[in-house]
């Protein structure tokens, strides 16, 4: 982008350099010095750009120095050879001027802040010794010399004005940058580095809002079984490894576009977009086996119990996470190391599990 931007003012300055120097619109030291040399750095720009883009920041300081160099030697030659007052400070409009201008613009867009503000005074103040040694010595020139000081003083507010909105769009930068770092911890869970529950609910609320748009949302909750026996024999520190070890065997193990989250405790919920039923049942199933062949820390073995359910119309976040919630539990209930996707059909005169409390 930048490049190509470079690249469209090298050729519209291109042909300016070579408008001017035809028609010789410009005062003879533009005609003579100024263009032709804008020229032969503009040529060698576009040969860089091309040929190697890698070199760009060269490009930028050639550019900086070029039109430093250029109008300040214009300006010097200008006022050092014409001899009528008014006539010499006339020929420092636009050209001079504007450029000085220009030259802020670019030591702010090329130079950090710090580098910019002393960069694009440089300019001002070589100008302003070059004026005030033409037009200061002899009486006749004074008011120009005042007249001169006055409009340097603009270009020097400009700079002010330039430092000022550079810095505060810096300062922008970095509390932007501080709000992301800060979403971004708010919406991690710190012990397995997965999206939280604040993350995973936040999800949840898209899949709910967008389901007729995206297709079903598959939900599936899953719990280790016996984690706390984990705890309670090899110690706190190794239940933690094996939490932080299912999370990343559950992340590798999902499609780009599913998400796992820690939802709390043991408990993990995997959000899978355009999944129905069957085919979070099938993720699950394929959880429920990896985990259960890896090796954990220490050769542990771990289980877990699966819940699945699926967004439908008229959900609401609490709704499908609870109907998740409970099929976790008829997996536990079924001996664990499970799956349920489904209620059981209550057999009569045996205990309603479609609607268990999830006392876990
Ligand atoms: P079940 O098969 O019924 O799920 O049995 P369980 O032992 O896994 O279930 P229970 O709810 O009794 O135990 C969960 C344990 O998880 C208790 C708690 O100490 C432990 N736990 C919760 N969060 C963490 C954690 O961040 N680190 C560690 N090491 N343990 C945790
Ligand atoms: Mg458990
Ligand atoms: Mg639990």
């Amino acid at each position: 982008m930048r490049r190509r931007v470079y690249l469209a003012i090298a050729a519209v300055g291109l042909v300016g350099c070579a408008w001017q120097v035809a028609t010789g619109a410009g005062t003879t030291v533009e005609t003579r010095f100024a263009f032709p040399l804008l020229a032969v750095f503009l040529l060698s720009a576009v040969v860089v750009l091309v040929f190697r883009p890698a070199r760009i920041r060269y490009v930028e300081l050639g550019g900086y120095l070029t039109v430093a160099t250029v109008w300040l030697t214009t300006m010097a030659v200008q006022l050092a050879t014409i001899e009528d007052d008014d006539a010499a400070y006339a020929s420092l409009y636009p050209g001079v001027f504007a450029n000085l201008c220009l030259l802020i613009l670019l030591a702010y867009l090329w130079f950090d802040t710090r580098w910019a503000l002393p960069a694009s005074l440089v300019s001002p103040v070589a100008a302003l010794v070059i004026g005030l040694a033409r037009f200061l010595p002899a009486e006749s020139s004074r008011d120009l010399a005042a007249e001169f000081v006055g409009a340097l003083g603009y270009v020097v507010v400009l700079s002010m004005l330039a430092f000022l909105m550079a810095r505060s769009k810096e300062a922008l930068a970095v509390t932007r940058a501080e709000a992301a770092r800060l979403r971004e911890l708010a919406h991690t869970d710190v012990l397995t580095g997965l999206p939280n529950r604040r993350s995973l609910v936040d999800r949840l609320e898209l899949a709910v809002h967008g389901r007729r748009a995206d297709g079903p949302t598959g939900v599936v909750l899953f719990d280790l079984d016996r984690f706390k026996a984990v705890n309670d024999r090899y110690g706190h520190d190794v239940g933690d490894l094996v939490l932080q070890e299912v999370a990343r065997v559950t992340a590798g193990a999902l499609r780009p576009d599913a998400v796992v989250g820690r939802w709390g405790g043991e408990e993990f919920l995997v959000l899978v977009p355009r999944a129905d039923l069957a085919a979070g049942s099938a993720i699950a199933e394929r959880l429920r086996r990896d985990i259960a062949a890896h090796p954990f820390p220490g050769g542990l073995s771990m289980t877990a119990s699966f819940g699945v359910s699926v967004v439908t119309d008229a959900d609401s976040v609490e709704a499908v996470v609870l109907r998740a919630d409970r099929l976790l539990y008829v997996a536990k209930e079924a001996g664990r190391d499970a799956v349920a996707s489904r209620f059981p059909v209550p057999r009569p005169g045996a205990d309603d599990v479609s609607d268990p409390s999830p006392a876990r």
